[in-house]
C-alpha cells in the first residue's frame, strides 16, 4: 500500500531503524536510509532494504550538524516526494546526573531531539500540501516515565513527545480522510534487543551470563519479561502509515510489556 511513496528513516543502518526501513520497503515504499557505519555496514543495510522489495539509497548526514541535515533533506526530496518520515536515530549514555559529561548532554539532545525538529520542519509543509504524510518519531518509554541515570536521554525523549504533539495539532486538519491526512505520532518502546542496550545488558550480568543480564533488566522494569524485537516496532510503524490511521495523531504509543501501566 506504500507503492509510489518515499520514506526517510534516520538511524536506519542498525537496530530498530533498519527493521523499519525493511518493513516500509516490503510495504512498497522507496526508502532513504541514514545512519553511521562502515561502508560495509551501510552496503549490507542497503542490500537488505532493497531485498525487502523497494528501491533504497543511503543519505549520509551526521545528525548533530543542522547544515548536514538540511543538505540530506534537500537530497532526499530531490530523489522522491517525502511522504513518510521516521526519526529513529538515537544514542544513550547511562550515568548519574552529576557525572554526565556536558558533551554527552549536547550530543544526545542534538541527535535524539533537535534532529527531529529540523527534519520535521523540512518535511511537513510538503506533506500538508499533498494531503498525505506520516511522521513517526521513535521516542521511548523514557518519553513517558523516568529512570535513574538517564537525565539527557529522558529529557530528549520527553522533548520529542512534546514536539510531536505540537506538530500533530498544527497539521491535524491537513488533507482528508480519503487522502489519508497528515499525522504525527511517537512510538514508545520498552526494552528492544539492539546494540543500543548492549552496555546495559552487560552492566546487569552481575558475574552471570548475558541471558542473566537480559533477565535482570526485564525484571527491573518490563512486566512481560520479554524483549521486543526491532521488527515488532517496525510493524506498528507500517500500520501507522495506513490510510485508516488518519485520525490517530498526537499520540505517544507505548509498546513496553506494561512497563508504563504500573
Ligand atoms: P542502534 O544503536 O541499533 O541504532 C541507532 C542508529 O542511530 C544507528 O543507525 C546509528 O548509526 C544512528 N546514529 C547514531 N548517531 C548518529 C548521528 N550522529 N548521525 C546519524 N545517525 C546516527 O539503536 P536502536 O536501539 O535501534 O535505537 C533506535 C531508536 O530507538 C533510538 O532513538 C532509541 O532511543 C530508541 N529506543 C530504543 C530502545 C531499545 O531498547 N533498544 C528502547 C526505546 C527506544
Amino acid at each position: 500500500f506504500l507503492q509510489g511513496r518515499t520514506a526517510l528513516v534516520t538511524g536506519s543502518t542498525s537496530g530498530i531503524g533498519l527493521a523499519i526501513a525493511q518493513a516500509l520497503s516490503a510495504a512498497g515504499a522507496r526508502v532513504a536510509i541514514n545512519g553511521l557505519g562502515t561502508a560495509g555496514q551501510i552496503d549490507a543495510a542497503l542490500a537488505s532494504v532493497t531485498a525487502a522489495g523497494g528501491q533504497s539509497r543511503h543519505f549520509g548526514a551526521d545528525l548533530r550538524n543542522p547544515a548536514e541535515i538540511e543538505a540530506m533533506m534537500a537530497a532526499v526530496q530531490d530523489w522522491g516526494t517525502l511522504d513518510v518520515l521516521v526519526n529513529c536515530a538515537g544514542i544513550q549514555h547511562a550515568a548519574p546526573l552529576a557525572e554526565q559529561p556536558a558533551g554527552k548532554w549536547d550530543d544526545i539532545i542534538a541527535i535524539n531531539l533537535s534532529a527531529a525538529f529540523h527534519t520535521m520542519q523540512q518535511a511537513l509543509p510538503g506533506m500538508a500540501a499533498r494531503g498525505y504524510g506520516r511522521v513517526v518519531n521513535i521516542a521511548s518509554v523514557h518519553g513517558l516515565v523516568a529512570s535513574k541515570n538517564k537525565a539527557p536521554y529522558v529529557a530528549s525523549k520527553f522533548g520529542i513527545v512534546g514536539l510531536s504533539k505540537v506538530a500533530a495539532l498544527e497539521y491535524a486538519a491537513a488533507g482528508s480522510r480519503d487522502s489519508g491526512g497528515v499525522t504525527v505520532n511517537c512510538v514508545c518502546p520498552g526494552w528492544v534487543e539492539t546494540p543500543l542496550i548492549e552496555p546495559q545488558i552487560q552492566a546487569h550480568r552481575n558475574g552471570g551470563s548475558r541471558d542473566d543480564g537480559v533477565r535482570a533488566l526485564l525484571e527491573e522494569k518490563q512486566p512481560s519479561l520479554r524483549m521486543s524485537l526491532p521488527e515488532d516496532i517496525a510493524a506498528m510503524v507500517v500500520w501507522l502509515c495506513r490510510r485508516e490511521a488518519h485520525n490517530l495523531t498526537g499520540a505517544a504509543l507505548p509498546m513496553d510489556g506494561a512497563w508504563t501501566a504500573q
